[in-house]
């Protein structure tokens, strides 16, 4: 250990591989070590105060310090703490939240299947698609259609779903059958003058032709987050889903709502597909499921979908897929009490009356010389930051936003996201008025310092 010291940023760096992280920067940099939460804010190991301006990473709704919550994994953790759902095995945790989230569903659905990260509900989603069509005797049908930008987890099959160069560079993805179609985002991608009717009209003709040119008979589904999250928040014009959903349907293209970031209540209703006007055939939810406490994820299938899969099972045995984890038990006892929280404390209501003033203070940087575009709906935003307002031109790859947000808005005691040239926000859904000010006016002066 010689050499290396005591402290704990130094055994950081000295043993810990950050997930999603430029590494070498690190080398230098080293940790923010974050050591405790209470209501919308942290703590770092000196005592220093931020207000957690993106949820850890998008999901601690209820805010830290619910104590329900630590009681409700407590007294599963002394009933029964793990036990899997192989086989015939159940347990009442996981059948209470599958039944409660059936209830909760935007549209009907049959059936919960249970993972612990959004990126395992993906991965299993495409292996559905795939086994579906081969239930239903469609083995061509197998392509799936994702977005630039679009984020949907990191395994090898979502990383390729995910339509992020850093998540592509140098891992040797995508794989084969993976598609992406444009990008909604009516700032960066509309023509000169292009109205967002006219631009989602465009997109739902290009999707349509790229259907056509890859052949409809190839194609098994097309995943959409209802607002892209990591892609940099964005809001795809009113009618984007209305204009496209027909286009899936003459095709016999499924669709499938991930909903990890903008499901409960994120986007001011309690699903993103609500918001967005998406009809899914195959949902997926995550993070706000358990107010991040503990992994769970979850994917909620249409009854054509699970009956295709039945009877394939029918045929062939065993449905071979499934996690040690899928619907751990505290876990799921976690998740049926924030989705209890929910209920009581009307947090939904909360974020609908909240999100007014969350999104005039973001609306109103679009007046600052750094902000190209201030976007956003509910209680989920970004600002882009541009080197020229007129001509929108970015700032070169590093950007001014890792300097905003790692620099200037770190020490002035906020914690947000800096997404290429964007910086995302996503407060606790609990968060109040008083806070909202408070995390816009550190924000202001970040972003007046980095002028
Ligand atoms: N889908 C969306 C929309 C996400 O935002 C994320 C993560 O941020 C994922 C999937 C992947 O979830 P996880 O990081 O839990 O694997």
């Amino acid at each position: 250990m010689t050499g290396i010291g005591n402290s704990a940023a130094s055994r950081d760096k000295a043993y810990f591989l950050h997930p999603y992280t430029n590494l070498h920067a690190h080398e230098t940099q080293g940790p923010l070590i974050v050591e405790r939460g209470e209501g919308v804010r942290v703590f770092d190991d000196s005592g220093k105060e931020y207000i957690e301006g993106l949820a850890s990473l998008w999901c601690v709704s209820l805010g830290w310090g619910e104590n329900r919550l630590v009681e409700a994994a407590a007294r599963q953790m002394r009933k029964l703490p793990t036990y899997h759902v192989f086989g015939h095995k159940s347990h009442e945790p996981g059948i209470d939240l599958a039944e409660k989230l059936i209830g909760l569903a935007p549209v009907p659905m049959s059936k919960v299947f249970f993972a612990n990260s959004g990126s395992e509900a993906n991965d299993t989603v495409i292996k559905l698609l795939w086994y579906y069509n081969n239930a239903l005797g469609r083995p061509e049908k197998k392509k799936i259609i994702s977005r630039v930008k679009a984020y949907h987890g990191v395994t090898v099959a979502t990383a390729s779903l995910t339509g992020l160069p850093n998540n592509h560079r140098d891992f040797d993805l995508p794989i084969a059958r993976i598609l992406h179609a444009d990008c909604p985002h009516h700032y960066r991608f509309a023509h000169d003058g292009e109205s967002e009717e006219a631009f989602a009209t465009r997109l739902a003709e290009q999707l349509e032709a790229l259907i056509l040119a890859e052949g409809p008979d190839t194609i098994a589904a097309m995943f959409a987050e209802p607002v892209m999250g990591a892609g940099g928040v964005i809001v795809p014009p009113a009618t984007y889903f209305a204009k496209i959903q027909p286009v899936l349907r003459k095709y016999d293209i499924l669709l499938v709502a991930d909903e990890v970031i903008c499901g409960f209540g994120r986007t001011g209703n309690f699903w993103g597909s609500q918001t967005m006007g998406m009809q899914p055939d195959i949902l997926t939810c995550a993070k706000q499921l358990s107010s991040g406490y503990l992994p769970i994820s979850a994917v909620m299938v249409s009854e054509p979908v699970y009956r295709a899969c039945v009877e394939e099972s029918k045929k062939i045995g065993t449905f071979g897929h499934g996690y040690t984890y899928s619907a751990h038990p505290v876990a799921a006892a976690v998740a049926l009490e924030t989705l209890a929280i929910y209920e009581e404390r009307d947090i939904l209501g909360h974020v609908r009356s909240i999100a007014p003033r969350f999104q005039s203070r973001l609306k109103a940087l679009a007046d600052h010389p750094l902000v190209g575009e201030a976007r956003g709906t509910g209680l989920i935003g970004a600002i882009e930051l541009v080197a020229d307002k007129a001509t929108k031109a970015p700032f070169d790859p590093v950007g001014r936003a890792g300097a905003v947000v790692n620099g200037f808005a770190q020490d002035n005691g906020l914690i947000i996201r800096a997404m290429g040239d964007s910086v995302a926000l996503c407060p606790p859904l609990v968060i109040g008025e008083s806070d909202i000010d408070l995390l816009f006016d550190r924000l202001t002066r970040s972003l007046d310092q980095a002028v």
